[in-house]
Formats: C-alpha cells, sequence, structure tokens
C-alpha cells in the first residue's frame, strides 16, 4: 500500500428520506473524512435552471446551462457546507420540495450526469471521504472499498421528510400533508430507479441496511464496524504476516484475554501510533490489534534471537542499531511515513519502571512536525503486569487491554511556529493517552475518546 492509493472512499447509495445525509456526515465526523453530498449539485443545478427559466424539458437550452455551471462548496466557520452556483450561495433555496422535483428531472439526461460525475471524481481524488448520492457505488465510484444501500418504509421516509421540513421550514410544512410528500417521494423513486442513465439500484458489492427501526447513530455505528473490515481487506495483510498476525493474535487472546477497542478511530493513510510503553509485550500487542499492517522499529539485537527475531521481522519491524544516530532512525520513520504506514511509536522514550505514565520525550512532537501526519493515540494495559522490567520471562496469564483514541489531525498544529506545534503535539498526546487509560479504568463505556 504506498501513499497514494492508501485512501478510501466510502459511498452510500439510496433514496431520499433514508437517513443518508445525516449518516453520512456522521460517519464523515467521526473518520475524520470529508464529506460529499451530491444531491446538492443536482440541486444547484436544478436551482440554476430555475433562475435562467429553462424549462426541464429544453435539451439544448440544459445544454448550454451546463457548460457555464460553476460549483463550489464552501465551510463556514461552524463547519456547515455552503453550496454555491456561480458564486451565489444557494444552500436553502435548493431544499425546497420544487428543487426536490426539478433535480429528478433534470437528473436524467447523460450529459448533466457526466459534467457531474466529473466535478464529483475530482473532489475525490487522494482524499479519504463519504460520498452520498444514488449512483456512487454503482457509476462514479465503481472501485470503493465501502459501499453502503440504504433504504427504508415509504411511509417512514415521508414522516421523516416532513418533520426535516417542520424543522427547517415551518411555513412550507404547513403547506404540504404527509400524504403528499409520500406521493411526491414514490414518484421521485419510481423517476429516478427508472431512468436509463445511472438509475437507483444497489451495487453488487453494496451492503443493504435497513434504517426504517433504526437511529441515525446505530447506523453509524454498524457502518463504522464494516469501515473497520473494509480497511482490513483494503490492507491485504501479506500471507506471512496475516499468518504472524493471527498465531499471535490468537496467543494473546488465549493466555491474556486480549480486548481491543476503539478499532473504528482506524482510517487509511500514514499515522503515527503513539502508546505508552510499559513491556517488551506492548509492540505485538499493538500490531495485533491494528487491523491492518503496522511498521515499528526495534533494536538490532532482537532480530538475532531465536524465533522471536524472525516473529519481529514478519511483523514490519525496522532495525535500528544502538549505535545508529537518531538522525538515521529519522529518516527511516520519515520514509515509511511518506509511504502512507502507520508506524508504533513509544514516545514516552523507555518502558516505564513502575507502571505509571512518564512524561514524552521530545521525538515525538518532531516527528510529527516534519512528517505533517496524524496521530493515533493508545492505551496498553495489561502487559506491565504480564512483563515488567526487570523479569527474566513473562507470566503465562492475565489480561490485556489496547485502546485506540481517535485520531489527532496534523491540521490542529498548522500554522502554529515550530516551537509552539511541538509542544501543543506533545500536550495533546499525552492529554489523550491519559483520557484513555481514564476511560477505561472508568468502565470502558460506549466508544473510547
Ligand atoms: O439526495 P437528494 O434528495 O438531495 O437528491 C436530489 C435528486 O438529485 C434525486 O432525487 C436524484 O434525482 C438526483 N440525484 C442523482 N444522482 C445523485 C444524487 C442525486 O440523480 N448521485
Amino acid at each position: 500500500m504506498n501513499g497514494i492509493d492508501s485512501f478510501m472512499i466510502i459511498a452510500i447509495d439510496g433514496p431520499s428520506g433514508t437517513g443518508k445525509s445525516t449518516v453520512a456526515k456522521g460517519v464523515a465526523q467521526r473518520l475524520g473524512y470529508i464529506y460529499f453530498d451530491t444531491g446538492a449539485m443536482y440541486r444547484c443545478f436544478a436551482y440554476k435552471t430555475l433562475l435562467e427559466k429553462i424549462e426541464p424539458t429544453d435539451e439544448a437550452g440544459l445544454r448550454r446551462l451546463i457548460e457555464q455551471f460553476q460549483f463550489d462548496i464552501q465551510t463556514d466557520p461552524v463547519g456547515e457546507k455552503h453550496y454555491l452556483v456561480n458564486g451565489l450561495d444557494v444552500t436553502n433555496k435548493i431544499r425546497v420540495q420544487e428543487i426536490s422535483n426539478l433535480s429528478s428531472q433534470i437528473s436524467i439526461y447523460p450529459f448533466v450526469r457526466q459534467a457531474m460525475v466529473k466535478i464529483q471524481r475530482r473532489f475525490g481524488q487522494q482524499r479519504n471521504a463519504v460520498f452520498e448520492g444514488r449512483d456512487m457505488g454503482t457509476v462514479v465510484f465503481p472501485d470503493a472499498e465501502l459501499k453502503i444501500f440504504l433504504t427504508a418504509r415509504p411511509q417512514v421516509r415521508a414522516e421523516r421528510r416532513y418533520r426535516e421540513l417542520l424543522l427547517k421550514f415551518p411555513d412550507l410544512a404547513n403547506t404540504v400533508s404527509e400524504e403528499q410528500i409520500l406521493r411526491e417521494i414514490e414518484e421521485r423513486d419510481c423517476k429516478d430507479s427508472t431512468r436509463t442513465v445511472s438509475p437507483l439500484r444497489q451495487a453488487k458489492e453494496a451492503i443493504l441496511i435497513d434504517t426504517s427501526d433504526c437511529n441515525a447513530d446505530e447506523v453509524v455505528q454498524r457502518i463504522l464496524e464494516l469501515h473497520a473490515h473494509a480497511l482490513q481487506k483494503k490492507g491485504r495483510m501479506k500471507p506471512a504476516y496475516r499468518c504472524v498476525y493471527w498465531t499471535v493474535r490468537t496467543i494473546l487472546k488465549l493466555f491474556y484475554r486480549l480486548r481491543i477497542y476503539g478499532i473504528s478511530h482506524f482510517r487509511p493513510g500514514s499515522a503515527i501510533i503513539a502508546a505508552n510503553h510499559a513491556s517488551f509485550f506492548d509492540p505485538p500487542v499493538i500490531s495485533v490489534s491494528c487491523p491492518e499492517e503496522v511498521h515499528f522499529l526495534a533494536r538490532e539485537p532482537l532480530f538475532r534471537v531465536p524465533i522471536l527475531g524472525r516473529v519481529i521481522r514478519i511483523l514490519n519491524s525496522h532495525p535500528v542499531s544502538r549505535d545508529a544516530s537518531d538522525a538515521h532512525t529519522f529518516r527511516v520513520l520519515i520514509q515509511l511515513l511518506q509511504e502512507g504506514k502507520k508506524v508504533i511509536l513509544f514516545p514516552e522514550g523507555s518502558r516505564t519502571l513502575d507502571g505509571g505514565l512518564q512524561p514524552l520525550e521530545k521525538g515525538l512532537s518532531f516527528l510529527v512536525y516534519k512528517a505533517r501526519c496524524a496521530i493515533l493515540p493508545v492505551y496498553v494495559d495489561g502487559t506491565f503486569r504480564a512483563w515488567k522490567r526487570g523479569a527474566p520471562f513473562p507470566k503465562l496469564w492475565g489480561r490485556i487491554r489496547c485502546v485506540f483514541g481517535s485520531p489527532i489531525e496534523w491540521e490542529e498544529f498548522e500554522g502554529l511556529d515550530k516551537r509552539e506545534a511541538m509542544e501543543r503535539i506533545t500536550q495533546r498526546t499525552e492529554q489523550s493517552i491519559l483520557a484513555l487509560k481514564d476511560w477505561l479504568e472508568k468502565g470502558a463505556q460506549g466508544e473510547p475518546p
């Protein structure tokens, strides 16, 4: 996996009122992916036709108009998306029923769709993104690693639309009934799924989720789990790695009741997995808790230990000699991160003597500053009891838990001067690892922070 193909697209399709937007936004937010509502693009073009008084049946007029159509998205300071048509903010104007119907009419034209698809693919390039629409999995991103198709009973969808209308446009809601909305939804479904070009349909590999009887959070959670599996598949572990991975994981599960939390915080691309360090067990425990291949550094003599040497070599460890300069180690790490890989680091520097957390050294912040990559904080519990520093052999049983926290994005530190950025990086990582420890000690309820 290199830095370029390490990005992931999640395609979410389905008819209106199935909760697509809420769910897609939730997934994007939880994963730190960009969110793209392709329906808004069709709506924007529909709005433009209204503005220019072009009938949806006037093919020549539409062809002319699509040539001049300029679409842009801006995010305001509170994170809300604004849709711009030729520079004009139409975010609220495109949500009315007239535009819903119009967008369904103009979206049947192949030349309209081609123009839209081109823009959508451009927005999806070299990014982790969640795209929602009607043809994401079938046409726009046929190679998307995760495809979801949402459905819901028409009655439920009409109820949702009505409630949404009441909330956003109470005046409008008074002028329509739920039955009317239901009829319009059914008409629009029929148009969208019977048109000849890119009809609304479930892609072969798409996973069907019926949202009629669950809330948005439950659907988001389900997609996050599917995402973790997709990531595992995308990473396609090398056969030898997979073999050692499952063997070590099984041993840890059997003897140390290994439990892993927060796997949904994983996403493709480079990152430093920054963990507390309590034992020789930490690198293999963290490696086999990750849903994809990861890398770590190990002292050269360890590679000469029988069995262990082979195991760590297969698990992507990179030798650093005791005499090697920090500059050499640093170059190895930068290279791995530039290739889009994830690297486990122990920013405390050495293993703890008493089981407690130690202050972080500067190495991590310098590396993050140079590589401009994300940090995935990790707290490992139980490895100290299983094999503490100074003990010649590990205990043969125990309880080990590995907790992944939400990623710390590089963008948090962008724009700060070097000294300030490095201080903030250290502070944030330290706080995150502590928060994970706290979360675990308080009973591990819900998702780790
Ligand atoms: O998702 P939303 O209801 O905002 O979409 C409005 C209309 O745009 C849909 O009814 C559909 O006709 C069209 N559309 C499409 N392809 C997409 C997204 C939306 O044809 N990818």
